[in-house]
Formats: structure tokens, sequence, C-alpha cells
């Protein structure tokens, strides 16, 4: 899967489909197994008529892993790429693509009205309570909630669209923190990003799991010499 030489693409096409994601998705089906970098990227996201750069397309990026299923090689796959380039690995999707259900319109309403339309994200018991249409003061960019399941979609896959309870209102920031913790190229859980979100409360539990895991390990190989 991992191409043999890094090529970078040279592409400087102005994409000019309609959505953010389907001129992403352009821009890596004609660069198949060619390195991609961020700035190639945000080229092709921008408003083909406005020229304005979206704010979320680190967010379509990484649905082109989960939702539509494209193995897109980062740093973390293929150590010889930099931060912030990537790589269509081949034009073939994996079937198994989580599909993504969605709340119904009218469940939806529930939720963002039950969630006060703030993001629900709640780190070491702080709700993260941006507004829709804020200015998020860390990630830059307008704040736009969207549905998150509560459930995973390995544990629910068929989490029920009509049920608010299954659903939180998420700001983008928060929504591809949460996708990190699955890589969706390795199908991994990625360990450090899950450390990083959880509460100071959870990583001190972390830390010293890890400190009796490295001081057995320690000891038994005293005990073989
Ligand atoms: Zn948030």
């Amino acid at each position: 899967m991992i191409p043999t030489e890094k090529i970078y693409s040279s592409d400087n096409t102005t994409y000019d489909q309609k959505s953010v994601s389907a001129r992403l998705e352009a821009l890596f089906l004609n660069n198949v197994g060619l390195v991609v970098t961020r700035e190639q990227i945000i080229a092709a996201a921008r408003n083909p008529i406005t020229g304005k750069e979206p704010e979320n397309w680190h967010q379509r990026l990484s649905e082109l892993r989960t939702d539509k299923g494209y193995t897109i090689l980062s740093a973390r796959d293929w150590k010889t790429l930099k931060p912030e380039e990537y790589v269509l690995a081949s034009v073939e999707r994996r079937e198994k693509a989580a599909k993504r259900v969605r709340p119904t319109p009218a469940t939806w309403k529930k939720v963002i009205e039950n969630a006060g339309h703030a993001c629900e994200w709640r780190e070491d018991g702080q709700l993260c309570g941006l507004k829709e249409g804020a200015i998020d003061p860390i990630g830059g960019g307008t704040v736009k909630l969207t549905p998150d399941h509560t459930t995973p979609h390995s544990v629910d896959p068929n989490s029920d669209p009509t049920d608010p309870t299954h659903w939180q209102a998420l700001c983008g920031r928060h929504q591809v923190m949460k996708k990190n913790f699955w890589d969706g190229a390795t199908g991994k859980v990625n360990v450090i990003a899950i450390l990083q979100a959880a509460s100071v409360e959870q990583k001190r539990q972390a830390l010293s799991f890890l400190e009796q895991f490295f001081e057995k390990r320690s000891s038994g190989r005293q005990l073989k010499r």
C-alpha cells in the first residue's frame, strides 16, 4: 500500500466541484500515489467562485477516510512523510467504511436545543460550550455544530436517528478530536490522541499504569539474569 518512492504532486488545478469534500476527493484521485501538501489541499478546497478558504477542510479530509473509505496516508502511516503531507495510496476504497448515520432533522433540532446551541464536549467536567456561529478562540474559524454519536460506530452501528439521547452537538474542533481517536487509514486506536483529550484524572491513571508496567518489566528482566 505504501508507495515505493516519495514523489510530490505538482497539481495546481482549480477544482470547481460543488462541495469542499468533492474538490478534495478530486484532488486526491488526480494524484494517486503522489504527495499532496497542506497548501495544495487548501488551494483545492477553496471556493472556486469566491476564493474563500474553508475553515473545516481538516474535517472534510478525515471524512474521506472515515466515511468514504479512502486510505490516505499521513506521517503517522508512512514515516517518510512530513506533518501535513498526505498520499492517497490507491483508488480502492475500504468496503466497510462506516456508513454515516445521521439524526433526522427533527431529532437534530431537539439535540441542539437541549444543548443550548453550544458544543457538549466535556473535559475535566468542563463543558466546551462554544456557541454556534461564535469564533473558536483556540482553533479559529466560525463554530458550526454537527451531530455526533454518543455511542461509537463499532459498538452501535445503527444508532437511532430518531432518538435525541443517542446524539450530541459538537463543534468542529471536538469532532476532529474525537475522529482522531481512530486512525481511519490503519483502523487502529490512536492512543496519544486519546490521552491528549483525556481528563487530568484519566491521564494520572494512565501514568500510574505505565509506571507499574515498566517497573514490572524491568524487574522481570533482572530476575532472568
Ligand atoms: Zn467544542
